[in-house]
């Protein structure tokens, strides 16, 4: 008997989707690592971790939005058959959370609620003086180093940045999702890097499915690998794109 990515959805009634950057990637948002890299290159010896880094952001908050806003922050970018794919999937009843290391917010735009972001989300900013929230249209209206309108102090986003801890809250949300999937579908990332692979190893069951284009240390974990890329393994539970912004309510 053959199991396939359709058998497993359509028998599974708790899904939990894990993502990297690989699902980005096909809505035009490069990987930011090669993207770093690519940026440090022609920064002498500045490192793509330093250019991420809380070091950076107080050092040289110039250096830390110029990056920010050249290669994190992707209005334009929309979301992708994977995205809606996955949104359509919850909507159905049948998978329960989105864990993701993106920071695109694309999940949401597709319509996800339950989105646990591990590493934040460009969408959110905050002053680091008041505390005030500044969303990314007033971030995106500025140059240079973004400042509050009340107090004046830097604001920053709110990204997990190398030197920085994941939110507690966050990552437990998404460990207590992983626990509770009966299905663990993990795409778009090689879970090489930390702390990816410590999420999936939660996953206690026997259900775990790749979708990745290059091998990963989980192949011999899985119950099913797909060797396509993810908007394409995800394109039968696809809806379609939606013209208009994406529907909030019913
Ligand atoms: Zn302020």
């Amino acid at each position: 008997m053959t199991i396939t990515l359709a058998s497993v959805i359509a028998s599974s009634r708790r899904i939990v989707f894990f993502g990297g950057a690989g699902v980005s990637t096909e809505s035009g948002i490069p990987d930011f690592r090669s993207a770093a890299g690519l940026y440090a290159t022609a920064s002498g010896s500045r490192t793509p971790e330093y250019m991420l880094s809380d070091d950076c952001l107080w050092d040289e908050p110039e250096t830390f939005w110029e990056f920010h806003r050249r290669h994190l922050i992707h209005p334009e970018a929309r979301p992708n058959a994977a995205h809606r794919a996955l949104a359509a999937l919850e909507a159905s009843g049948v998978l329960t959370a989105v864990v993701t290391q993106n920071i695109d917010g694309l999940h949401q735009s597709a319509g996800s609620r339950t989105v646990h972001e591990l590493h934040g989300s460009v969408h959110r900013n905050h002053c680091l003086g008041c505390g005030r929230p500044m969303p990314l249209d007033e971030v995106l209206a500025t140059t240079g180093v973004p400042r509050c309108p009340v107090c004046g102090a830097m604001v920053r986003a709110d990204v997990v940045l190398y030197g920085e801890s994941l939110d507690p809250a966050v990552a437990d949300a998404a460990v207590r999702a992983i626990e509770d999937a009966d299905t663990l579908i993990v795409g778009g990332t090689s879970l090489n890097v930390y702390p990816a692979a410590g999420f999936a190893l939660r996953y206690p069951g026997e259900r775990l499915v790749l979708i990745n284009q290059s091998p990963t240390l989980f192949d011999r974990r899985a119950a099913l690998l797909v060797r396509e890329p993810i908007g394409r393994a995800l394109a039968p539970w696809d809806p379609g794109p939606a013209d208009a912004e994406p529907v909030t309510g019913n």
